[in-house]
């Protein structure tokens, strides 16, 4: 672990502001939305990832008024926050078929007017596939697609935050500098954010497992789209190695990454506000203690380390 003259702040920390970066999961919504809410309480979860719908399937499903209130009854009393929302599997905003396009973009309206009632920070979506059309095709297609979401949401309502990954095949977000192409050529790139996924950045071939590529991934970010568009990560460990393109979650410090990458991760004063959100196999342990709870226990140790150096009063961010 490094010491505290290692650490670089950005030119603007202020460490009076300081906060934690909150841990979470994505959790089921088995039992109706509500229940992932009471699961965060089970696995100490402070903010909290949902499908709103069955994620592999085009048919949407209707959330009562109750439900919803019931949600955001159990949302405030509970204090969970930020709680996105991952978009289903099914949907391609970069790609070319017409019918598929048309189904997406209704899948999407969809999400985000669930999203939106439920009172969710982000809809997470990956940038889709180009299907051999090429990366500049599918840039321009899901940057058209987006708009035509983005026109139809009301104002101030959930952002698009779209997700790094491991960059296989024909599919797009591989590269930082695919998500600058895809901002750039949108009309409402205020309305889009990024998430990080770290298993998936690795699999992409981003080293973030040193200080030096951490700084050089943030630097890319900074030249690319900017770091105030991050608006989550998504903290999984990897089960292949660096530029494997291959997507498998490991449990935390049970992978390629190790426990030293999430700390080298949450000690960087950018990320300090940006929800942890795991989204590793739901699994037990061998004593039989649900897998969640074990990351989440690993990961406040972690922060707790990562804070310590700088930190005496810090609070989880209010
Ligand atoms: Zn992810
Ligand atoms: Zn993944």
């Amino acid at each position: 672990m490094s010491s505290k003259k290692d650490r670089k702040p950005g030119k603007n920390f202020d460490s009076r502001s300081i906060k934690l970066p909150r841990v979470g999961a994505h959790l089921s919504v088995k039992g109706g939305v509500s229940q992932a809410v009471v699961r965060c309480l089970d696995v100490g979860a402070e903010c909290l990832q949902i499908f709103t719908q069955s994620p592999r399937i085009w048919d949407s499903r209707q959330l009562s008024g109750e439900e919803i209130l019931q949600f955001r009854s159990y949302v405030k009393k509970y204090g969970i926050h930020p709680i996105v929302a991952h978009a289903v599997y099914l949907p391609n905003i970069a790609a070319s078929d017409k019918s598929l396009r048309k189904k997406t973009i209704d899948a999407l309206l969809k999400e985000c007017d669930r999203a939106y009632r439920l009172g969710l920070d982000d809809l997470i979506l990956h940038p889709g596939s180009h299907r051999g059309k090429g990366e500049k095709e599918g840039i321009r297609l899901a940057a058209l697609a987006l708009d035509e979401v983005l026109e139809q949401v009301p104002e101030g309502g959930t952002f698009i935050t779209l997700e790094t990954t491991a960059g296989h095949g024909d599919t797009l977000g591989g590269k930082m500098s695919h998500f600058n192409s895809i901002l750039s050529h949108c009309k409402h790139p205020e309305k889009i954010g990024i998430c990080l996924d770290t298993c998936h950045l690795y699999s992409a071939g981003y080293d973030i497992t040193t200080e030096q590529g951490i700084e050089d991934m943030t630097g890319e970010i900074k030249a690319e789209f900017g770091i105030d568009k991050l608006r989550a990560v998504h903290v999984n460990d990897s089960k292949r190695e660096i530029g494997s393109h291959i997507d498998r979650h490991a449990h935390i410090g049970r992978g390629y990454l190790g426990c030293h990458t999430f700390y080298l991760l949450m000690q960087r004063p950018k990320f300090l506000n940006l929800p942890f959100l795991l989204e590793t196999p739901k699994e037990k342990s061998r004593l039989g203690v649900n897998m969640d709870k074990v990351n989440l226990r690993v990961l406040k140790y972690i922060r707790n380390k990562a804070m310590q150096e700088d930190v005496t009063d810090a609070q989880p961010g209010a």
